[in-house]
């Protein structure tokens, strides 16, 4: 089972993406996101996520480049180049986290559409970084187990379905009903239940990319809890970086089976969500006790959608 809880609280080619304006503008991405004003308190797992983001996506970039170069390719330049460009679109990533504070802010439940926005375009330049293709090569949105692709280059647009991020819909409808209103307002789909798991200590659980809520927590703590949960969601996306690591073996696949590579035009293979699972449960400790409240993945849901600590 695949899910996070919350719990009661009260240029567009190679040769023009220079070094140094990845790099002014990763610092500029930050400066902004900062803006969105963060008190004293929630400005250390601010900062964190920040920094986490960023060397993520700079990591995913370099390692998956290197897995992805041509033979006639440098190691050295490729991972530098396509860490800064990971790094820029790690930047973007938290950007799109931090706007979903906005939601809380504006008491308005349309910003998660924005924040899903912008963070899909800082995951869109990292997933093409990793898989050493020219800076938006490709552009995705995914909504609940629909990623949504667009190639530049030939103008292609592909309809594909991600199994884990479907197996968590399953259970998500099996958990609670289907809330179409809210699904639709912020562009994930949410359920909601009387209680979770037989446990009142549950306020909601996100599932890959949509979430059930117990209905007691729809108010007063609605927006607050939404932007918390749909960054649950980015959080599971964090590392589809690391799914172009596969590229190499899918296209011998591709070449071994007609069938597979016909299927690959409708699947996409979602492994970031199994990662993010060995990240949130054994990094960080997972969610039972007092763990929850030291889960740098709970603060940073918290933080970011709400300037505040848990
Ligand atoms: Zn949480």
């Amino acid at each position: 089972m695949i899910f996070s809880v919350s719990k009661d609280k009260t240029k567009h080619n190679d040769s023009q993406v220079s070094k140094i304006s990845i790099k002014r503008s990763v610092v500029y991405i930050l400066i902004f996101s900062s803006t969105l004003s963060t008190p004293a308190q929630a400005q250390n797992y601010d900062i964190q996520s920040a920094i986490f983001n960023t060397v993520i996506g700079g990591i995913a970039g370099g390692i998956g480049a290197i897995i992805n170069k041509k033979e006639n390719e440098k190691c050295k330049k490729v991972f530098v180049k396509n860490f800064l460009i990971g790094a820029f679109g790690g930047a973007v990533m938290y950007g799109g986290k931090k706007t979903t504070s906005l939601i809380g802010v504006k008491h308005e439940l349309g910003y998660a559409w924005l924040s899903r926005a912008i963070y899909n375009v800082g995951n869109s330049i990292v997933e093409n970084a990793a898989a050493n293709r020219k800076f938006g090569a490709i552009w995705h949105y995914d909504i609940g187990f629909i990623r949504l692709e667009y190639e530049t280059q030939g103008k292609i647009f592909h309809t594909k379905v991600m199994p884990t991020s479907f197996s968590g819909m399953i259970y998500l409808a099996g958990t609670g009903k289907f809330d179409l209103k809210k699904s639709l307002q912020t562009g994930t789909p949410i359920f909601y239940t009387p209680i979770i798991n037989h446990d009142t200590l549950i306020a909601a659980i996100t599932s890959t990319n949509g979430l059930v809520f117990r209905s007691a927590f729809y108010n007063p703590y609605l927006y607050e809890n939404i932007g918390h949960e749909i960054i649950h969601t980015y959080q599971f996306q964090d590392f589809s970086g690391f799914n172009t690591c596969l590229i190499p073996v899918s296209e011998k696949w591709k070449i071994r089976s007609p069938a597979y590579k016909k299927l690959s035009n409708w699947i996409y293979l979602d492994f970031n969500y199994e990662v993010m699972m060995f990240n949130y449960y054994i990094l960080y400790g997972g969610n039972s006790g007092n763990k929850y409240y030291h889960n740098f993945l709970e603060n940073e849901a918290q933080t970011l959608s709400s300037n505040k600590r848990l």
